[in-house]
């Protein structure tokens, strides 16, 4: 069974976003070498579905691929299912077209993505007019509707500011208001709060929270943090090396992790009911999809590893309420019991190993 197979919905009806065994390559001194390999997942309507691993595994690519945004010289295939269409096999123009009106994107520093010359009010109106044609007193009216609606206060006098007049959190919610401002299908929010102090960070996470709830967006929310993973997303997807390697509802990972490298990058997480002289690490360093070596991925790094896992590669398979890319999946790896609900794997073994 391949991760096509299992991740995808195209049955089912009402998906925003599907993607289905979807490659990418970069070129390299003239040769295309992966970044990332057999990507499938779904966004409902309404849902946050969390994209997590370390750096280097192929979040930001896959939301690249998503958004159309990738270097020079890249190719990918397979499909990336918005509405009806492919867009990795529609024209260019109908691409860049679907891309601008139903994609919005956030990134980590808001800086890097606003023109420092332009004042709010030109960043949050051109997409209004280009993708919705709004004259330019009805894209004006909306912006200030809008960043009264992500929490700005004196959305009149912020509009005339320029960005460097606004602190990182203002930025950040300026982005996301010009994000939803073309009525987008679904937000990308790559590390979209990791520049952010954790006030911030918190309130950033509780705004997507209430844009989801009160109209309904859809988020693919791409972190290498996974505390933030856990206070808001719906779905999670864990990546290693280009590939997806495990895939729960609600809170699976936190509470019953499956592969060992979710399990591995559980611990290492700092816990304040937890006192240890040091972190836990996962040994080794993080792969690439184009220097993985052969069999899993995941094995020169991983605690369980066996012979077979030198050899064999793992294919994405249904366990126990979720999909895991372990050949030693149905086996009982580790032994501490089941978190209770609101607590993580992780710190029931601490509070095990404190006597709680
Ligand atoms: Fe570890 Fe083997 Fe499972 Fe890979 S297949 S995660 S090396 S036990």
């Amino acid at each position: 069974m391949t991760a096509t197979d299992v991740m995808t919905t195209s049955a089912l009806p009402q998906v925003t976003l599907t993607l289905e065994g979807v490659t990418t390559y970069v070129r390299m001194r003239k040769l295309l070498r992966p970044v990332i390999l057999d990507v499938g997942f779904f966004v409902r309507p309404g849902e946050i579905v969390g994209l997590v691993g370390e750096s280097g595994s192929g979040k930001s690519m896959t939301a690249r691929t998503i958004a159309g945004a990738l270097p020079r010289g890249a190719v990918a295939e397979g499909v990336v299912g918005l509405g009806e269409e492919n867009l990795l096999t529609v024209s260019r123009r109908r691409r860049r077209e679907v891309q601008g009106k139903q994609i919005g994107m956030i990134f980590q520093d808001p800086k890097a993505y606003i023109d420092p010359l332009w004042r709010v009010e030109v960043h949050m109106t051109e997409g209004m007019r280009v993708h919705l044609g709004l004259s330019k007193s009805e894209a004006r009216a909306r912006a200030i509707d809008l960043l009264s609606a992500v929490g700005l206060d004196q959305p009149e006098r912020r509009m005339r500011q320029f960005p460097e007049e606004l602190s990182g959190g203002m930025l950040q919610r300026v982005m996301i208001a010009g994000a939803l401002s073309v009525e987008p299908s679904i937000l990308l929010a790559d590390e979209a709060t990791t520049a952010l102090d954790v006030t911030t960070q918190a309130e950033i996470v509780s705004l997507l929270g209430r844009l989801r709830a009160e109209r309904g967006l859809s988020v693919l929310f791409i972190t290498h943090d996974l505390a933030l993973a856990d206070q808001i997303c719906d779905r999670i997807c864990v990546m290693y090396a280009g590939r997806i390697v495990e895939v729960r509802e609600g809170r699976g990972i936190f509470e019953d992790p499956l592969h060992p490298y979710t399990k591995d990058l559980l611990a290492a997480r700092p816990n304040i009911r937890k006192r240890v002289a040091r972190l836990p690490v996962i040994k080794g360093t993080p792969t690439s999809a184009m220097d993985a070596p052969s069999g899993c991925a995941f094995h020169p790094r991983c605690r369980f590893a066996v012979e077979a896992c030198t050899t064999t590669f793992p294919q994405l398979t249904a366990v126990s309420g979720g999909f895991v890319r372990c050949i030693r999946a149905g086996e009982q790896l580790w032994s501490e019991p089941r978190a209770e609900k609101g607590q993580t794997a992780s710190e029931t073994e601490g509070n095990s190993a404190a006597g709680g």
